[in-house]
């Protein structure tokens, strides 16, 4: 089984508050290498072009905590999601 067909295994039970939230101004004002974009295995944050801003979705998250260890400028605020939400991994 390949990790891709494993991580189609795990199940979510998402929070309907988002457990990430990103400072809007440092994003764009500041960082110009995005890595939070290059570095998330679930491909959650994506530059919107309309909203002239950061977005990500909280929903798929598998709880690696790589973004906020990536992110440079100290934008980031991550926390796990509330008790019995999130990502339930089936294969470890
Ligand atoms: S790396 Fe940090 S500062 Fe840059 S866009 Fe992502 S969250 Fe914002
Ligand atoms: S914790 Fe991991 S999966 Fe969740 S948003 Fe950050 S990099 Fe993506």
């Amino acid at each position: 089984m390949t990790v891709d067909e494993k991580l189609t295994r795990n199940a979510f039970k998402p929070d309907e508050e988002s457990h990430i939230s990103l400072d809007e101004a440092v994003c764009r004002s500041r960082c110009t290498e995005r890595y939070c974009v290059r570095v998330c295995p679930a491909a959650l944050y994506a530059w919107s072009e309309e909203g002239d801003r950061m977005v990500v979705e909280h929903a798929g998250c598998l709880e690696c905590g790589t973004c906020l260890v990536a992110c440079s400028h100290g934008a980031l605020a991550w926390r796990y999601p509330r008790g019995g939400r999130g990502v339930q991994y089936r294969y470890g």
